[in-house]
């Protein structure tokens, strides 16, 4: 997961002062210093540490905090707000134009994930926007680079324009406006032309496409793994054609972090959209309030939330409610529970997002496998419909059956039926425990 040890390390020093009744100026500078040494290592930008530390210190130190109840609560908040305040304060929208289309350059280095962001962001907003978004294949220079956007462009049924690569980009850009405007596409999604380097030549035709196009919004896409040189990146691109936004991709992998928590202060430019993967949903808006409370271990469950009810049945979701409370679940909707949650993303994702879950010592290295998972629904398949219905008739020659049938061991068998039993047990026990609290007043 991005920012793995510098989550670990913010929370083991914040560990330290949660718990106290008094903080002392010392407990906070001792605090400060760790923090400090914990975003130099995660690569972020010298200067912005140093502005950082001291503004969390002075606030930590001063007003009322080291005599508030929870002095260590407080501090964390304070650190929390400034994290947020670093990655830009609050959620940067997309541009729309009210003269559609509203147009986007999307700029960038090769291989940063500029053509995959340009697919995500059209599949985006056509999906949770409504729009209908046209693709254009400026980069006429590199070979395949028309043909990917094409292959994208099949794939999500979104059209693309292009016109071969002996036109150039400038003229491609503005006859693709043109077509945008006579078939009533809102979003000119414009993929320009990559470089390994910044060259003048490259921001020239950057600079030319922008002065046609006059674009509501200039992306810049870069690679999260690359850490400062993404910054720097953002910052030359930035004093060339003042961008309006920053895609950063890659945020699924093991990157430091540097890049996200450095971008927004270094060169001004908000971070619009995370990209969390290489499949075409794998883009998400970038909120700095949630990113920072990641970072602290204190979950996000914003995320989460609107993850499930995206993808979640609410009918089925209330159905299962229900069974559970009457402890009436069966292996049938355990199999259609499973489903459910793998639907809205890999389960190691998921965990991450929950709080406090990142901490917990056993599972942080834990490795959900999806092959495991598998086996699970192997098992459950080869069960026959009275069995998922009534799982204590299944008897030892049954269980031998099932195992058989999936592919599996008794011993696996036995242990997902005992698992079963024990999450069966333990509903009917929260069931009574919430049923006499209700009675109590205790719950609403
Ligand atoms: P371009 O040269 O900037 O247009 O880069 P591409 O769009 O061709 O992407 C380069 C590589 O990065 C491809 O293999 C993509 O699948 C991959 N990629 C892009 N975005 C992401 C992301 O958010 N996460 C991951 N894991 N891979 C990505």
């Amino acid at each position: 997961m991005a920012f793995e040890s510098l989550a670990s390390r913010l929370q083991s020093t914040f560990d330290k002062l949660r718990g106290k009744g008094k903080v002392s100026e010392e407990d906070v500078t001792k605090a400060m210093r760790e923090v400090r040494l914990a975003l130099l290592e995660a690569d972020v930008n010298f200067k912005v540490v140093k502005d950082f530390v001291n503004r969390v210190k002075e606030r930590a130190i001063g007003q009322d905090v080291l005599k508030s109840l929870t002095p260590g609560q407080h501090v964390i908040k304070v650190v929390n707000d400034e994290l947020t305040e670093l990655m830009g304060g609050g959620q940067s929208k997309l541009a729309v134009s009210n003269r559609p289309p509203t147009v986007v350059m999307m700029v960038g280095l090769q291989g940063a994930g500029k053509t995959t962001t340009t697919g995500k962001l059209a599949n985006y907003l056509r999906g949770k926007q409504n729009r209908k978004p046209l693709l254009v294949a400026c980069d006429v220079y590199r070979p395949a680079a028309i043909k990917q956007l094409q292959v994208l462009g099949n794939q999500l049924d979104i059209p693309v324009f292009e016109m071969g690569n002996q036109t150039s980009p400038v003229e491609i850009a503005r006859a693709a406006i043109e077509h945008a405007k006579e078939q009533h596409l809102d979003y000119v999604l414009i993929d320009t032309a990559g470089r390994l380097h910044i060259d003048e030549a490259l921001m020239g035709e950057l600079q030319e496409i922008k002065a046609i196009t006059k674009p509501n919004e200039i992306l810049l896409v870069v690679d999260a793994m690359t850490g400062q040189d993404a910054v720097n990146v953002a910052e030359s691109f930035n004093n060339q054609l003042e961008l309006t936004g920053v895609v950063l991709t890659k945020l699924d992998g093991d990157t430091k972090g540097g890049a996200a928590l450095s971008v927004k202060a270094v060169t001004g430019t908000p971070i619009k959209f995370a990209g969390m993967g290489e499949k075409m949903d794998a883009l998400e808006p970038f909120y700095p309030e949630r990113m920072a409370s990641r970072i602290l271990g204190m979950g996000d469950v914003l995320t989460l939330i609107e993850k499930a009810q995206v993808d979640v049945d609410v009918e089925k979701a209330k159905e299962l409610e229900r069974k559970m409370r009457n402890a009436e679940f069966t292996f049938e909707d355990f199999l259609e529970q499973m489903a459910q949650v793998r639907k809205m993303g890999p389960l190691d994702e998921l965990l991450n997002m929950m709080p406090g879950m990142n901490k917990m010592k056993g599972l942080k290295d834990v490795k959900i496998d999806d092959g495991a998972i598998g086996r699970v629904e192997a098992i459950i398949r080869s069960m026959t419909i009275v069995e998922k219905q009534q799982p204590e008739l299944i008897n030892s020659s049954r269980r031998k059956r099932i195992a058989k049938g999936s592919g599996t061991t008794i011993q696996e068998v036995n242990r997902l039926i005992k698992q079963f039993d024990d999450m069966r047990k333990m509903m009917k026990q929260f069931t009574k425990m919430t049923d006499k609290a209700k009675k109590k007043g205790g719950f609403k």
